[in-house]
């Protein structure tokens, strides 16, 4: 896998659009570890069974498990070109199990597009979401532990992401397009710089 793209930010922090927008514009494979647990959960599987609840509730799914569902999604033969990657990692430990991943293929993270929002924002934007979508973990409380847990177990891989060069910092307080021409940008510079 030559180019891994991970997006990072709050939930709410439009990572997910930013994601889907670049992976069609550039052609790369967008892997969003929530839909693919959305999608276990919908098709009643074990680990369905194991995530729903967990979910509902706003914690985050054991490292293991999610681990394993996406090396599962790494191994077929669409991901072979590099992947961007939402909503994982979310864990110190969920990261150092990409690069581990990675590793296998002979490819690394390329680039952490770190979509940053403030607080009163995402509440703002996630109760909107919740009556256009009708996402289950989209109420009022699960959003509250939805943040809890960000910040508590998710904010820390700015610095590990810092400190590995890689972090790339991009004001998504703006439109939807704004957002999307600075993450252009980022990947455009960090393939400049690889080439
Ligand atoms: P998302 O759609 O990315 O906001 O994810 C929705 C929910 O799925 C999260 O609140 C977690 O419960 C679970 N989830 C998604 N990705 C992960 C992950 N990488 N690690 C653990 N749980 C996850």
């Amino acid at each position: 896998m030559p180019s891994a793209i991970v997006f990072f930010g709050p939930p709410g922090s439009g990572k997910g659009t930013q994601a889907s927008r670049l992976a069609a514009s550039a052609g790369i494979l967008q892997i969003s570890t929530g839909d693919l647990l959305r999608g276990h959960v919908a098709r009643g599987t074990a680990l369905g069974a194991i995530a729903k609840p967990i979910m509902e509730s706003g914690a985050l799914v054991p490292d293991d498990l999610v681990t394993r569902m996406l090396k599962e999604r790494l191994a077929g033969p669409d991901a072979k070109s590099g992947a961007i990657f939402d909503g994982y990692p979310r864990t110190v430990a969920q990261a150092r199990s990409l690069e581990t991943l990675l590793k296998e293929t002979g490819g690394r993270v390329d680039n952490v597009l770190f979509i940053d929002v403030p607080d009163a924002i995402l509440v703002d934007r996630l109760l909107k979401r919740a009556t256009l979508e009708g996402r289950s973990d989209d109420t009022k409380e699960t959003i509250a532990e939805r943040l809890r847990v960000y910040r508590e177990k998710t904010a820390p891989l700015a610095d590990l992401y810092a400190s590995a060069g890689v972090l790339v910092t991009i004001d998504g307080d703006r439109s939807v397009e704004a957002v999307a021409a600075d993450v252009e940008s980022a990947v455009a510079r960090r393939r400049a710089v690889k080439a």
